[in-house]
């Protein structure tokens, strides 16, 4: 690249490039990234800011983690991309063979997709097969919870909270069936009613559906709950009993983000199809892949057509799954869980005193995701200034002030990541946001 001219760069994106759930008209302020390295991005003035977003909850191992990036450069010396019909390739077979050997036992095909919402397409797309294939093409739709989020694609949207931030698009998506938002915390005493509103929409719609999808555990984008798994075990069993296949939706909650590798471990139950993304390349390449049971894939295999019809492009992309290998050998290298662990506990220590706060509604934990819940978001300007003073990249979005760091963060990133929280914390509630809904 050359000379880069910063201010004309920054005139030229506000006028003329989208930003996530962003106007350009009057849009709010971008900064301009120049590097990373670990767990800081460094901006164009040469600051410094600590991720503690991970850039969208993918950046498990810190940025451009050296073993990664060698392992893209060296698979780009050989094969950038070749389109996987009729073709496959060593990073795709040894990928798949590797997220195999993690996912919970029985689920053993995959289908690599470029971007969780398409992973969470084709997971919807192969019950509606799985269910037609044995006869039942009338359940052609599925059930999730209120709270929830799983994408910003069609599909994807219709199957997030139907009151959330795709509210505007209703009438383009098809109507599936919710279930109210699980309201029993995690750590709480498990009650049987919570689960009375997901047993009322399966008895209703029993013939028309074909899945049930969630995200176990951790409702991230539409909810930042943390729900009894209690509930998985009890939809495990409805969905055995009725026929319907379960869809964990594990993009940000897998890979370690509650603790365990994949959130359904609280539970100890497994799906039939789960859908894994973001921290799979370590956040360095998009890459998702949704992964079935034997039986699913039998059973549409059986079916007409027995094709799965689904073909991304982009599919199973060697420079991604050679990213995706390297960062499985770096989870696999070292104890996740217990890095994870001391993250928790440094969180609820320094952040549970919040909970006193005028503004403050509720503080919650679990994994490396701790959640201030305010009764309104501060300021803008507050916002931007808390960023600034401490040196610490947060995103509020909805009444959420929340951290989701990398996993490798060491215990004085954690402190002053919960400085910057609770700095904003105590700041007046700000005037309504226009727009900046989502995360
Ligand atoms: C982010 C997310 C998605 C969508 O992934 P994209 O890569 O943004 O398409 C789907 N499901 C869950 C649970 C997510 O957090």
């Amino acid at each position: 690249m050359g000379e880069f001219d910063l201010a004309r760069g920054i005139a030229y994106d506000r006028t003329h490039v989208w930003h996530p759930y962003a106007s350009l008209k009057d849009p709010p302020p971008v900064r301009m990234a120049r590097a990373a390295e670990g767990v800081e991005i460094e901006l164009a003035d040469g600051r410094r800011l600590i991720d503690a977003v991970s850039s969208w909850w993918c950046v498990a191992h810190g940025h451009n983690h050296p073993a990664i990036v060698e392992a893209i450069r060296r698979q780009s010396g050989r094969l950038c991309h070749v389109m996987f019909g009729g073709f496959t390739h060593a990073p795709a077979v040894e990928l798949a063979e590797r997220l195999v050997s993690l996912a919970p036992p029985g689920l053993d095909r995959v289908f690599f997709a470029d971007s969780g919402s398409i992973s969470v397409e084709v997971a919807a797309k192969m019950a509606v097969q799985y269910q037609r294939a044995r006869g039942r093409p009338g359940r052609a739709k599925l059930a999730a919870l209120k709270g929830g989020y799983h994408g910003d694609t069609s599909l994807a949207m219709a199957l997030s909270d139907p009151d959330g931030m795709h509210v505007l698009f209703r009438d383009i998506m098809t109507r599936h069936f919710f279930a109210e938002k699980p309201s029993v915390p995690f750590g709480g005493e498990w009650n049987a009613a919570d689960f009375s509103s997901m047993l009322r929409t399966v008895d209703e719609h029993e013939d028309e559906i074909a899945a049930v999808i969630c995200e176990p555990v951790f409702q991230a984008a539409n909810a930042m709950n943390f729900y009894h798994p209690q509930y998985l075990r009890e939809l495990r069993r409805l969905c055995d009993e009725k026929g319907m296949l379960l869809v964990f939706d594990e993009i940000a909650a897998g890979f370690h983000r509650t603790g365990p590798r994949w959130a359904q471990e609280h539970a100890g139950v497994a799906p039939d199809i789960m859908t894994v993304g973001k921290a799979l390349t370590g956040g360095h390449m998009t890459l998702a892949a949704t992964i079935a049971s034997g039986e699913v894939a039998e059973t549409i295999s059986g079916g007409t057509p027995s094709a799965f019809m689904h073909g991304p492009t982009y599919m199973a992309n060697p420079l991604a799954c050679a990213a995706a290998i390297a960062s499985l050998d770096l989870f696999a290298a070292s104890d996740y869980a217990a890095n994870v662990q001391r993250i928790e506990s440094r969180f609820k220590a320094a952040l549970a005193p919040l909970a006193g706060l005028p503004n403050v509604a509720d503080v919650r934990v679990l994994g490396a995701t701790a959640v201030v819940e305010a009764k309104s978001l501060p300021a803008r300007t507050d916002v931007e200034r808390v960023i600034d003073e401490h040196g610490v990249w947060l995103r509020p979005f909805c009444n959420f002030i929340y951290a989701m760091p990398p996993l490798v963060s060491d215990t004085a990133t954690v402190d002053r990541i919960a400085a910057a929280i609770a700095d904003l914390a105590a700041c007046p509630p700000g005037p309504p946001q226009d727009g900046d809904f989502h995360e």
